[in-house]
């Protein structure tokens, strides 16, 4: 039934009527194999709620915003900056992530992170670093081995 409240849990981390989309336009900003499904969003809730996967070695985009994200880890390990600090994350960890905090997730090598999102449904978009943004994060050991900015990826 297509009305049903209830969707099923299906293999794999997807969900029935739930379509795995991909994560961003390509070429949009920089990432590096990550898909999207969106498991609530419209209706009467003014948030979203979706569901995020990096495959082995991948990662998000470095961005930041105005809106702020509720996020906790459902599968694989990885790591993920936020702010200024970069963190290592796995399996049912919540991580909060501030507005306008640059923030960048990245899968383990032999692992992926999927992980829920909760977002505003109104919201603004993404900021990308710019020149000045990337010297400074750089300037910081520990985030400058981290972040990937599309130059750097294989
Ligand atoms: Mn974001």
């Amino acid at each position: 039934m297509d009305d049903s409240p209830v969707r099923k849990a299906l293999p794999g981390f997807r969900w029935e009527r739930v379509e795995r989309l991909r994560y961003k336009a390509e070429g949009s900003a920089p990432f590096r194999a990550v898909t999207r499904q969106v498991l609530f969003g419209g209706g009467e809730l003014r948030s979203e709620w979706r569901y995020f996967e990096v495959a082995p070695d991948g990662h998000s985009t470095l961005e930041r915003h105005e809106h702020a994200h509720a996020v906790m880890i459902l599968r694989g390990r990885g790591r993920c900056l936020v702010g200024a600090r970069v963190h290592d994350v796995s399996e049912h960890d919540l991580v909060e992530v501030p507005p306008l905090a640059w923030h960048q997730f990245r899968a383990a090598p032999d692992a992926p992170l999927g992980f829920l999102c909760m977002v505003d449904r109104e919201r603004d978009r993404p900021q990308l670093p710019g020149p000045d943004d990337l010297a400074a994060l750089r300037r910081i050991p520990e985030v400058a081995s981290f972040i990937r900015t599309g130059d750097d990826d294989a």
